[in-house]
């Protein structure tokens, strides 16, 4: 059975980096009907995040990733966080240790300074030397029995090569001169990550690692612990890393990548979980939509590319717009009251905003820009907006226009789109004048701006009566100074 774990550091939030490697752990799993496994790596006490943890529950529950083992939930491998499996790893590395494959080291901080300091001045880059690994076992034993300070390093060949093979990357080869002698067990008597990883994956019986290609070079290590007790190690699948551009990746550092930004800002969760499935992954044809099940029904491991992936911004952009387009009057509404209610106009007409605005927003915190003269006008535009070759209008024929659109207006029993929409259009017609003509000058005065969501029969509506008919008024006004 297959059995893949998504096992997060809680040193930060969560990137779409990081929710990529979920997400194919996952799709992998549910694809085999295999199960995805959620395992805390929390051994890093000093990395320790405060509300991490809580974001990664909320991300995956958010997108609909739920896994079938974790912290949670628990399961038949437990516990799920790492740190309260401490124990276990102990014995392992002990294990390892009575058999010369690993070893006490007592080597203090200052000490290993000093020797790395001469090893520099000699033009050597500096490993662990082995100094410890020739104390004898039961000598070891006694100092650690009496209390002394210890970790615990893997006894690596010095030649050789240490190897594995990647589905991605092939054959990954180092050689055995080049390692060094790593901690497996720290001071404190907790395991590094290094160490814990494998016991964790075996212990666990994960089947398939995927995760970021930034452990592709500690991976031949790990395969020696996995030789070194005669256990099978997983396969790997190392993902290339998403780029921020050509040149530097994104990290955790980028703000602006982090999932709960994105959801903040607007973006919906179907639309971003089908953008990063492609960060890396395509479906061999020439579709670019997926739902989650779908993603699943088309995952395969032929599909990851090597080729590093580059965010892009646009794309994301390009992709939510048209996740924003099928949404239902409804849902469209539902996602924008926020953002309404940030640029004031939560009280304006439902129906018209959604018409205005559903077609053009990329994603919901543009709303405030998009809006911002209907809340407030700013009163200082310029009389040069009127002016409009296409319309066929000038700071003149504004002015005329308006003290028409004025009067007639101001005689209309109700305030409708429709009475608006009949009173300006019949206006024209009985004026000779093109539709343009009429409604450019009553929109520059009612918003101030040439470039807006709507026309001027749907902002005249949103603004109510004696909003509009108040910009009316000091437009006519400007234009007549
Ligand atoms: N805890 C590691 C990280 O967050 C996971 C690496 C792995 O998947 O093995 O980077």
């Amino acid at each position: 059975m297959v059995r893949t774990r998504y096992a997060p550091s809680p040193t930060g939030y969560m990137h779409l980096g990081n929710l990529r490697s979920a997400l194919y752990e996952y799709l992998f799993a549910r694809k085999n009907n295999g199960a995805f496994i959620l395992r805390i790596e929390d051994t890093d006490t000093e990395r320790y995040v405060e509300g991490a943890v809580d974001v990664i529950y909320r991300t995956l529950n958010d997108i609909g990733m739920y896994w079938d083992e974790g912290p949670d939930i628990g399961g038949d491998f437990g516990p799920y966080y790492q740190s309260e499996r401490r124990d276990m790893y102990l014995p392992y590395a002990e294990q390892l240790v009575r058999e010369g494959k690993a070893y006490y080291c007592f080597c203090t901080k200052d000490e290993l300074t000093e020797r790395r300091a001469e090893a520099e001045a000699k033009g050597e880059t500096w490993k662990y030397d082995k100094k410890c690994s020739h104390i004898p076992y039961e000598e070891a034993r006694k100092r650690v029995d009496a209390g002394e300070s210890y970790v615990i390093r893997q006894n690596l060949p010095e030649s050789g090569e240490a190897s594995f093979d990647d589905v991605l990357y092939g054959h990954i080869a180092v050689d055995c001169s080049e390692l060094d002698d790593m901690i497996l067990i720290k001071a404190d008597g907790m395991p590094t990550y290094n160490f814990a990883n494998v016991i964790d994956d075996h212990t666990m019986n994960i089947t398939h690692v995927l995760r970021g290609n930034e452990y592709l070079a500690s991976t031949p290590k790990y395969n020696m612990l996995y030789k070194a007790f005669g256990w099978e190690s997983p396969v790997y699948i190392h993902l290339p890393q998403v780029m921020r551009d050509a040149h530097r990746k994104l990290s955790k550092r980028d703000g602006d990548a982090y999932y709960e930004d994105f959801t903040r800002a607007g973006y919906l969760k179907d639309a971003i979980i089908n953008y990063v499935a492609l960060l890396g992954w395509n479906p061999g044809d020439e579709r670019e939509f997926f739902t989650l099940d779908e993603l699943i029904d088309a995952f395969s491991i032929e599909g990851l590319s090597k080729s590093p992936a580059i965010f892009d911004i646009n794309k994301l952009n390009w992709m939510n717009a048209e996740y924003i387009r099928k949404l239902s009057p409804e849902d469209f509404h539902k996602n924008a009251l926020p953002f309404y209610e940030k640029a004031g106009i939560a009280h304006m007409d439902a129906g018209i905003l959604t018409t205005i605005l559903q077609p053009r927003v990329e994603f919901f915190a543009q709303i405030p820009d998009m809006v911002d003269f209907l809340s407030k006008l700013d009163e200082n535009y310029s009389i040069e907006l009127f002016t409009n070759k296409k319309s066929k209008t000038d700071a003149q024929v504004s002015k005329t226009v308006l003290e028409m659109a004025i009067a007639a207006l101001e005689k209309l029993d109700d305030w409708t789109l429709e009475s608006v929409h009949d009173c300006l259009l019949s206006l024209a017609a009985e004026k000779g004048l093109k539709n343009g003509t009429m409604l450019w000058p009553v929109r520059i005065a009612m918003a101030g701006k040439q470039v807006t969501p709507g026309g001027a029969i749907e902002i005249a509506i949103l603004l109510g009566r004696d909003e509009a008919m108040r910009r009316l008024n000091l437009g006519l006004a400007k234009l007549s100074e």
